[in-house]
């Protein structure tokens, strides 16, 4: 029997609306916490649990068929992968910020700056954008702290409420990437399988029909 493979955030800030969602869907999910892998007793899909960096890669290679992730790592993975259907949670943006104190007029006050990001090819294609030329440092995580450490003069980091920003003395200066969750899939999945992801696109949208 064909059975899809959906791919899910293990453990972070899209893990708990995923899992909300296929809940709400009515998919039973078996034994699945902590695990690796888990599969469901009403519907035929397993879940993977991975780091959300790793899971545009995997939809791409087909080791999961589907997978949620936020479209600031669907942009920033920039792999072979389609939008299937906006999710609507997880919402937050990439911002740029910079010291409280410091002067700021427009993002042509970047030229020539360095700035601290996780999300380095979102970061450049804005700038592009701008014409401004920066130096971008990319680190995995804490970016928020580089500009105290002097690290870097600015930071392009994601913000939800901006509390985060204010207690490392930072001021949101550009606003560059909107992202909410997203349900990814490969490009080039076979028809059985396509089929079944319509029918739980059906059920995710009936849902959002429902509630809106
Ligand atoms: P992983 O260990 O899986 O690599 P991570 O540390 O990269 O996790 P999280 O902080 O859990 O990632 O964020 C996952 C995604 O959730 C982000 O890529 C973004 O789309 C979204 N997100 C991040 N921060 C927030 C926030 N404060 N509010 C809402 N959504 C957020
Ligand atoms: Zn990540």
């Amino acid at each position: 029997m064909t059975t899809i493979k959906l791919a899910i955030q293990k453990s972070g800030r899209l893990s708990e609306g995923s899992m909300d969602l296929i809940r709400r869907c009515g998919i039973k999910v078996k034994n699945g916490i902590g695990k690796l892998k888990a599969e469901a007793s009403n519907f035929p899909i397993e879940f993977l649990f991975l780091r959300d960096d790793d899971i545009p890669g995997y939809v791409q290679d087909g080791i999961a068929d589907i997978g949620i992730i936020g479209e600031n790592v669907m942009v920033e993975e920039d792999r072979d992968v389609t939008v299937l259907h906006k999710l609507g949670f997880s919402r937050c943006r990439l911002s740029i910020a910079v010291p409280k104190g410091d002067q700021y007029n427009g993002v042509k006050d970047l030229q020539d700056k360095s700035i601290a990001t996780s999300y380095p090819k979102i970061l450049k294609n804005y700038l592009d954008e701008h014409g401004v030329v920066a130096d971008i440092h990319e680190i995995s995580g804490s970016v928020e702290i580089a500009p105290s450490i002097g690290l870097a003069d600015a930071v392009c980091d994601i913000v939800s409420s901006g509390s985060t920003l204010f207690q490392n003395g930072l001021k949101e200066v550009e606003k560059i990437f909107y992202s909410e969750a997203v349900m990814v899939g490969s490009p080039n999945m076979a028809e059985e399988k396509m089929e079944l992801v319509r029918k739980l696109l059906f059920r995710i949208k009936s849902l959002q029909t429902a509630e809106s």
